[in-house]
């Protein structure tokens, strides 16, 4: 290719900048955006707990990779579960699984 020896590829500067909206982004949001619990930082990726940043719109439909209004920290687990599907549809099936709610009524069982 005759690029020059000072030809920058901007490939690679996108990946610089995303890098660093990513740390920015993990260094300063807490919760997981899917779930809203706290993420432990020091667990290490590829445990299901640890972080990962995801692009509320994807790349490949044109959001941003760098603008951190488009990036959101989320448990790789969190990630895992919202796949290619939006960040609503997420956090509904988080929320929506069966859990006990503290309002509900104990399952009494009679045995007279
Ligand atoms: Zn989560």
């Amino acid at each position: 290719m005759p690029h020059g020896r000072n030809y920058r590829d901007p490939r690679r500067i996108n990946r610089q900048a995303r890098n660093l909206a990513r740390q920015r982004l993990l260094a300063q949001q807490a919760l997981c955006a899917i779930c809203d619990r706290p993420i432990d930082d020091t667990i290490a990726w590829p445990d299901p707990m640890s972080a990962e940043v995801d692009e509320i719109i994807p790349v490949s439909r044109g959001g941003s990779a760098t603008d951190l209004h488009n990036l959101e920290k989320v448990h790789r687990c969190c990630n895992q579960l919202k796949s290619d599907k939006s960040l609503a549809w997420a956090r509904r099936k988080v929320k929506g699984t069966p859990a006990l709610k503290p309002t509900a009524m104990p399952f009494i069982t009679s045995d007279w």
